[in-house]
């Protein structure tokens, strides 16, 4: 056994740094909470190269003595707090007194500051946790604060680092977010010598949301401001329209910090449910003021975990606040514009010819056709309007789509003559375990005609006697996958034939979505889509594939570049094409309506027709089943 060391402090500092500092945006996260902690009213950040080999922070707050300089270097030295429960007392952001040890232990730091008692300032050179100079220099006053080359004394951690493009997106997105936490002060961030963003620092937080998210989405908001005891909240949420597929817009700021509470978030969505459809997330930018002795904070190393003294009390406020907000609102969106944009478009050029079956025709025949089936009246009792508010067109459509999908074209007795005669149970290695409940039995076409159809449950189950055996098919499961099934097969007979968009959608993406939509921006180009820069962060899509010509919206194709920042790192094609499909009929499903018992045969024949019934496309099961051999020893008949 080798012998026991102690080890130094720079090699203590380099292992804390792990915790702390784990890529540029870390850094910068810091660097900027120290300059917002220091009364700055005005920050500029700038980074190169995604910040591996330059990060800058520049503020005109109250700098750091001379001789306090080597000081604020050491790991646990802070002027911030004495213990950790005054973290939520005091309005700084740091506290562990351990970042610019860490930041100095994996880079080579350079820092120019002065105080406004100093009559001269300081310049302090710190590599890989060794000082190098400390020099009394002319400065104004504030601090500079220089990270180069991040990790090069660690290259094992160094390695960990993505393309400068995705470490500079996840800056940006951090600047962003202090920005929109500190609306009273400037902050301007520089990328590679472009200006990024620039706040102005006047308190307004609308300005400020116009900036970061651009024009649609500060054009489509809704104040809310409360005041209740020792809370109060104020900022905008978003109107429905401007809903996205992933929670990344869902903004809160609890004392200025910006902190996840499930409690905050449960009330968010939950007074947005009935306005949203499922998997849909709100935009939100609300601030909160607590009182400290509101909030119990927990601290772990990694994480800051917020609880408060009334959680009951909270979430009633957020979810009253947002209810407030957003009832009696117009929330209608503007469907006459869409309208006209429609009747516009055409196909056009080369690329643009008419696909031979387009779907647009084919929704319009299958309308036709719906219109002098018998099972017309039934299908208009059995689908009550819903009473949620009004949706975007896009959906009404692909609702209607997805009806006329679900009919049965003939009785369900009739259709068993088109099932080819032999066992349907799927042959692919993907066959899940539950395939055994059914075992060539419920599956056989035979079979259909002797499944009892015995009812709906909960608006939602039916339930089918076969065979000894009680099966319970989720409805909306069952129509889901349906769908995604039908929309797959429509995406792979569709031979890249691009519809024109005129005028062209115009998309408002954050750096790290313009990020993935470049890393992904071929299979889209494959499968029909015409997307382009327009300058600054906007884009335009000027085609889309013809297949999907009457849903690939707006709202589709956000939801499609949010859903690439959900997967990952998702470089596979087919993943988008699944994407697409599992989105397109996500949109047009609904849940909780009941259906006629001849279109829950219609639904059920569909569902056992393909290839994996057992689950949908989000892997839930579509079908449980329960014996007469269970149900009788439940009741005890048998022991
Ligand atoms: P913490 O922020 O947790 O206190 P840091 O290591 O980030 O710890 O900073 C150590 C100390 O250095 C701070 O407490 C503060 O006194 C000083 N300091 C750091 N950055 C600045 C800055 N930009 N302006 C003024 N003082 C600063
Ligand atoms: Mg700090």
């Amino acid at each position: 056994m080798p012998n026991i060391t102690v080890l130094d402090q720079n090699t203590i500092n380099k292992i804390a740094a792990g915790e702390v500092i784990e890529r540029p945006a870390s850094v910068v996260k810091e660097l900027l909470e120290n300059a917002i902690d220091a009364k700055s009213t005005a920050i500029t950040v700038e980074i190169k190269e995604g910040g591996t080999t330059f990060i800058r922070v520049t503020d005109n707050g109250c700098g750091i003595p001379r001789e306090e300089v080597s000081l604020a270097f050491l790991s646990h030295s802070t002027s911030k707090i004495k213990s950790v429960e005054d973290l939520f007392t005091i309005s700084s952001l740091g506290f562990r007194g351990e970042a610019l040890a860490s930041i100095a232990a994996v880079s080579q730091v350079e820092l120019i500051t002065k105080t406004s008692a100093g009559l001269t300032g300081t310049r302090y050179q710190i590599d890989g946790g060794e000082e190098r100079t400390v020099e009394e220099i002319g400065a104004p006053e504030g601090t500079t604060f220089i990270a180069r080359n991040l990790f090069y004394n660690t290259p094992a951690r160094k390695k960990f680092l993505k393309t400068p493009a995705t470490e500079g997106a996840h800056v940006a997105e951090l600047v962003e977010k202090l920005a929109l936490s500190h609306p009273e002060v400037s902050i301007r961030f520089i990328q590679n010598n472009q200006n990024k963003l620039h706040t102005s620092g006047n308190h307004n937080l609308k300005d400020i949301v116009y900036t970061v998210f651009g024009r649609e989405i500060a054009s489509n908001l809704l104040e809310v401001t409360v005041k209740k005891d020792q809370i109060s909240i104020h900022g905008y949420i978003g109107k429905p329209v401007i809903a996205r597929g992933n929670r990344n817009y869902e903004n809160y700021f609890i004392n200025g910090r910006y902190i996840k509470s499930s409690i905050i978030s449960r009330a968010i969505e939950e007074a947005y449910r009935p306005f949203m459809m499922q998997h849909k997330y709100p935009f939100t930018m609300l601030h909160f003021s607590i009182e400290p002795e509101m909030l119990d904070v927990n601290v772990h190393p990694t994480k800051m975990e917020l609880r408060f003294r009334d959680g009951e009390m909270v979430y009633h406020m957020v979810y009253q606040a947002v209810s407030g907000a957003l009832a009696h609102k117009e929330l209608i969106p503007e469907v006459e514009l869409e309208k006209k944009r429609e009747e516009k478009q055409g196909f056009a050029g080369k690329k643009f010819e008419p696909s031979p079956e387009p779907f647009e025709k084919r929704r319009l025949m299958a309308m036709e056709q719906q219109a002098v089936t018998e099972e017309k009246k039934e299908t208009a009792d059995s689908f009550p309007k819903r009473l949620t508010p009004p949706q975007p067109s896009f959906v009404k459509e692909r609702n209607e789509l997805s009806e006329n999908w679900l009919k049965p074209q003939t009785p369900a007795i009739n259709r068993l003559a088109e099932v080819p005669a032999q066992d349907v149970i799927p042959k692919s290695e993907k066959v899940p375990e539950q395939l055994d409940l059914f075992d060539g039995k419920l599956l056989e076409p035979k079979a259909r005609t002797r499944h009892k159809l015995i009812g709906q449950l909960f608006d939602t189950y039916w339930l089918v006697e076969f065979n000894e055996q009680l099966f319970i098919i989720d409805q909306h499961a069952a129509h889901e996958k349906v769908l995604y099934e039908k929309t797959m097969g429509t995406l792979k007979e569709m031979e890249c034939i691009s519809q024109l968009v005129s005028p062209p959608i115009i998309l408002t993406l954050n750096q790290n979505e313009e990020v993935l939509l470049k890393r992904h921006l071929k299979y889209f180009t494959d499968m029909g889509f015409e997307i382009e820069p327009f300058g600054g962060r906007e884009y335009a899509v000027r085609g889309v594939p013809a297949n999907l010509f009457s849903i690939a919206k707006k709202e589709l194709l956000i939801e499609m570049i949010d859903g690439l920042s959900e997967d990952g790192s998702s470089h596979n094609p087919d993943i988008i094409y699944a994407r697409v499909a599992s989105l397109s009929c996500k949109a047009a499903v609904k849940g909780g309506h009941s259906l006629s018992a001849a279109e829950a045969n219609g639904l059920i024949d569909q569902l056992l027709s393909l290839e994996n019934p057992y689950a949908c496309p989000h892997g839930r099961p579509t079908i449980i089943s329960m014996s007469k051999y269970e149900l009788e020893k439940k009741f005890k008949r048998i022991v």
